[in-house]
C-alpha cells in the first residue's frame, strides 16, 4: 500500500510512524509546507524563554530517524486532492499518488480584521519563523502588547513575562480563557497577572493599529477602552482556523474542519483526517468539533493509521483537557465544564489563595469541571469523567464538599470506604 500525509506535525509524525509499524514494506510520504524538520508547536514557549535552542522543538531528534523507518519526507504544499484519481497536486509542480491518504494539515491563526494588522512588528506566535521575530524583538525591558488571552494566548504570555518584556493583554471576552474557564476563574488569573506585573485589559478589542512616531516603539495600538499603547511588538493570538481550503472540489466533506467518523475516515473512503484539521466526535455530546491541542492530535494520528493499515481501531470521541501554567498559577478545565441542561454543580471558591474548583454534574456523573491551584485532583477529574462513573451518594457529598473528589474517586472505584462527611 501507498500511504501519503498531508502534514508533518505531530499528527503527521505519529501516524507515519504507526503506518509502519504495521506496514513494513508500505511506501509513506509525508508533506509538509514549512522549510523545517518536523517540530511541535507546543515547544515553541520554551523556546522563546530560552529552556531550549530551536532543535529542542524537532519531534524526532535523530538525522536519519525518517530516512530509517523508510518514511519519504517532502518540503512542498498540497494544493488540490483529486480523490476520484487518488492524486495530490503540490505547488511544485509535481503529483503525488495514493492508495490511502491521512490529512493532518493543522490550523493557522486567524487575522482578526483590525487595521495596520500589515504592519511590520506585528506577530502571531505559531511556526518556528515566528518565534525568531519575536526574539528579535521581544528583549527586556521591551512594549509588547498581546491581542488575546485564550488558551494558546495564555501559554505565549508566560514565556514572554519570562524574557522580561513590559506586556499588556488585551482580551475582547470578559475574563481571561473565557473558552476554558468560569467567570470566576478567569476573573482570577488577570488578577494573579496583574500581581506579577503583566497589564490585563478584558472586555476590550484592539480597534486600531498605526506607526507611532517613536523610533524604539513603532506601533501605536488603539483600543476600544479609549487607551492608546505605544509598543515595539504586537503578538496576536486571536484564535486559529484548520487548514481546508485546498480541499475544495475534493469530495471530502468540511464544516469547521474535516468531518470524520470514529475511525477517523473522512466522507471520502480510504482519505482520513487527524489533528487540529479534524471535526470528530466529542466524548459527552457526541457532536462533531475541532479540539484543537496536541493529545487529541497524537489519539486521533494513531486511530487513522491503524484503520489506514487495515486494523480496527475507534475514537470514543475527544475530550477536552486544558492544563494552563499562566506564570506559575495552574488551572485546568476538563469536559463539559460550563455545564449541560438539568445539570447541577459545586463550587469552592478561596479568591485570597487563588484556590478555586467547580464540579459540574448531570445526574450522579461528573461531566465536567475547572480548577486553580489544585493539581492533586487532574487525574482524578479525568478518571471520573471518562469513565463516566456513577458517583451514587458521593454526588450530594461533593455538592457539599466538592475537595473530597479524592474520595468519591476511590470509594467509588476501588470499594474504599470512607466516613461520611458531617
Ligand atoms: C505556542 C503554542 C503552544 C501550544 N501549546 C500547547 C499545549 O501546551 N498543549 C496542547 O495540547 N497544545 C498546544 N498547542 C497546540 C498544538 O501545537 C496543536 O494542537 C498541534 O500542533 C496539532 O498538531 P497537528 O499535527 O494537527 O497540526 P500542526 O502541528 O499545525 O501541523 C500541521 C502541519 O501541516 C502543514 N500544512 C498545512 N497545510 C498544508 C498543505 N496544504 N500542504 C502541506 N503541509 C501543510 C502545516 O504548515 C504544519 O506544519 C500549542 C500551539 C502553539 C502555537
Amino acid at each position: 500500500m501507498n500511504y501519503v500525509i498531508i502534514g508533518n506535525g505531530p499528527a503527521g509524525v505519529i501516524a507515519a510512524e504507526t503506518l509502519r509499524k504495521c506496514d513494513p514494506h508500505g511506501g509513506i510520504t509525508l508533506i509538509g509546507d514549512e522549510p523545517e524538520p518536523p517540530y511541535s508547536r507546543m515547544a515553541i514557549p520554551y523556546l522563546l524563554i530560552g529552556d531550549i535552542q530551536e532543535a529542542g522543538t524537532y519531534l524526532r531528534k535523530g538525522a536519519n530517524h525518517f530516512k530509517n523507518l523508510k518514511i519519504e519526507l517532502l518540503v512542498a504544499r498540497a494544493e488540490k486532492v483529486d480523490s476520484k484519481n487518488k492524486k495530490v497536486f503540490l505547488n511544485n509542480g509535481k503529483t503525488v499518488s495514493y492508495g490511502k491518504l491521512l490529512i493532518a494539515s493543522g490550523s493557522r491563526p486567524i487575522s482578526p480584521p483590525i487595521n495596520g494588522i500589515n504592519l511590520p512588528g506585528i506577530y502571531p506566535c505559531w511556526t518556528l519563523e515566528d518565534s525568531r521575530h519575536i526574539m528579535k524583538l521581544a528583549k527586556k525591558g521591551a512594549r509588547v502588547l498581546q491581542m488575546g488571552a485564550g488558551f494558546i494566548g495564555c501559554i505565549i504570555l508566560e514565556a514572554l513575562a519570562s524574557r522580561g518584556v513590559e506586556l499588556t493583554v488585551v482580551e475582547m471576552g470578559n475574563r481571561m480563557v473565557p473558552r476554558m474557564m468560569t467567570e470566576a476563574a478567569g476573573g482570577l488569573i488577570k488578577k494573579w497577572c496583574e500581581k506579577k506585573g503583566v497589564k490585563v485589559f478584558t472586555s476590550t478589542k484592539v480597534e486600531s493599529i498605526e506607526k507611532s512616531t517613536d523610533r524604539i516603539n513603532p506601533l501605536k495600538v488603539n483600543l476600544s477602552n479609549g487607551k492608546s499603547m505605544v509598543v515595539g511588538l504586537v503578538i496576536s493570538a486571536t484564535g486559529v482556523r484548520p487548514n481546508i481550503e485546498f480541499l475544495k472540489d475534493s469530495g471530502v466533506v468540511t464544516e469547521t474542519g474535516i468531518k470524520v467518523d470514529e475511525t477517523m475516515q473522512t466522507s471520502v473512503p480510504g482519505v482520513y483526517a487527524a489533528g487540529d484539521v479534524a471535526q470528530a466526535k466529542e466524548f459527552y455530546t457526541g457532536a462533531q468539533l475541532v479540539n484543537a491541542i496536541q493529545p487529541n492530535a497524537a489519539d486521533q494520528a494513531r486511530i487513522a493509521a491503524l484503520n489506514m493499515a487495515g486494523k480496527d481501531a475507534a475514537s470514543q470521541g475527544a475530550m477536552a483537557i486544558n492544563v494552563l501554567n499562566t506564570l506559575g498559577l495552574i488551572s485546568s478545565s476538563f469536559g463539559q465544564w460550563m455545564g449541560v441542561a438539568g445539570g447541577e454543580h459545586a463550587e469552592l471558591l478561596d479568591a485570597e489563595n487563588y484556590r478555586y474548583l467547580h464540579l459540574e454534574f448531570k445526574d450522579d456523573i461528573l461531566v465536567g469541571a475547572t480548577s486553580l491551584g489544585l493539581t492533586q485532583h487532574v487525574g482524578v477529574i479525568r478518571g471520573l469523567i471518562q469513565g463516566k462513573i456513577r458517583l451514587e451518594q458521593w454526588k450530594d457529598r461533593l455538592l457539599k464538599d466538592p475537595t473530597r473528589i479524592m474520595d468519591a474517586y476511590l470509594a467509588r472505584t476501588q470499594g474504599t470506604n470512607f466516613k461520611l462527611a458531617a
